[in-house]
C-alpha cells in the first residue's frame, strides 16, 4: 500500500456522454468527493503484465483462452468443462498460471476461483487533485471547392487528472495452486514458486509504467511513490490501512512489527522491496 503521485493522466474514465468524458468521482464516507481509478483497471493491468511474462517464460502453463488473454478463461477450456465433477475441473483449471491467478468462473460445472491478487480502487487524496477537462478538436479536409477550402470540425473534451493516489492490494501466495474444494495444492512446489515469482515480477512491469486508457495521448507522468510492502510468514492476515490515512505506516508498524514492514520512498526502493520477496517461498495452508 502506498502513495503514487501521477500527472496529467486520463487512465479510466466514467463514460463519455456525447462529446464530453467525464472522469472518475468516488465521495468518500465522509462525504468528500474525489478523483479515482477503479480495482478493475488495476486488477486488469496486472494480468496483462502477468500475461506478457507469462508468454515468454512459462507458454505452455497457459489455458487456450489466456494463450489470447481472453476474458473467458477457464469456460473456455474444453478439459475443465468437460469434467463431471467439480475438484478435478478445479484441478484442470489450475493448470493455467492466469486462471489461478486471477481467478474466473465457469458455468458448467459450476465453479468460480476468487483471484489471489486484489486491488483497491486508488484514490485521489482529497485535498491533493486537480482536475481540467480540454477541448480537442478534430479537423478533416474535405474537398476543396473553387480555391475555399471546406473542413469539418469536431470538438470534443478530454479530462486530464493530476493527483496524489493511495494504492491498495493484497496479494495471497498461500492460495496459489490450491484446489479450495479439496484444499490440497494441484501444483508441485516448484511450480508455486515460479508463479509467486512472476506474480511479483508482474506488479514491478505494472508500476514502472501504468498502462490504462488514453495512454497513446495521456501517458502518465509518474515518479514519486512512498509505501509500505507488508508481509506475514504465517496464516495471520497482513493488514491493509488506507494510505488515505496520514498515519497509516505507523499503525501498520505497530501492528506487524518492524521486522515485517519495508517501507519505501521511492519507485526505486519499491522495486527492491518486491525482489527481496523472492527470497521467500509461498506459504503452504497449515504450515507452521
Ligand atoms: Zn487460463
Amino acid at each position: 500500500m502506498g502513495r503514487i503521485r501521477i500527472d496529467a493522466h486520463s487512465l479510466n474514465n466514467e463514460g463519455t456522454v456525447g462529446n464530453v468524458t467525464e472522469p472518475r468521482t468516488v465521495i468518500l464516507a465522509d462525504g468528500q468527493k474525489t478523483d479515482g481509478i477503479s480495482g478493475e483497471m488495476l486488477k486488469h493491468i496486472h494480468a496483462e503484465a502477468l500475461w506478457k511474462l507469462a508468454k515468454e517464460r512459462r507458454p505452455n502453463d497457459l489455458c487456450p483462452a489466456c494463450q489470447v488473454l481472453s476474458p473467458m478463461k477457464a469456460d473456455a477450456n474444453k478439459i475443465v468443462t468437460d469434467q463431471n465433477d467439480v475438484k478435478s475441473a478445479l484441478n484442470e483449471a489450475l493448470k493455467c498460471i492466469i486462471c489461478d491467478i486471477h481467478g474466473f468462473l465457469v458455468q458448467k460445472p459450476t465453479l468460480s476461483r476468487k483471484s489471489t491478487v486484489e486491488f483497491g480502487w486508488a484514490f485521489a487524496l482529497p485535498d491533493r487533485f486537480y482536475r481540467d477537462i480540454h477541448v480537442h478538436t478534430r479537423v478533416a479536409v474535405g474537398e476543396k471547392a473553387a480555391k475555399t477550402e471546406v473542413t469539418e470540425q469536431m470538438i470534443y473534451n478530454r479530462p486530464t487528472r493530476s493527483g496524489i493516489y493511495a494504492f491498495v492490494s493484497v496479494f495471497q501466495p498461500w492460495r496459489i495452486g490450491l484446489n479450495e474444494i479439496g484444499y490440497e495444492y494441484a501444483i508441485s512446489d516448484d511450480a508455486r514458486k515460479t508463479r509467486y515469482d512472476l506474480v511479483l515480477e508482474a506488479y514491478k512491469a505494472m508500476m514502472m509504467r501504468l498502462e490504462g486508457a488514453m495512454t497513446s495521448t495521456r501517458l502518465p507522468h509518474f515518479g514519486d511513490f512512498t509505501g509500505v510492502i507488508v508481509k506475514s510468514k504465517n496464516a495471520f492476515p497482513v493488514p491493509v490501512i488506507s494510505p488515505l490515512k496520514e498515519n497509516y505506516i505507523q499503525q501498520v508498524e505497530a501492528i506487524m512489527g518492524a521486522e515485517q514492514v519495508y517501507s519505501f520512498d521511492s519507485i526505486t526502493s519499491m522495486l527492491s522491496g518486491i525482489d527481496a520477496l523472492k527470497n521467500a517461498l509461498p506459504y503452504r495452508l497449515g504450515a507452521p
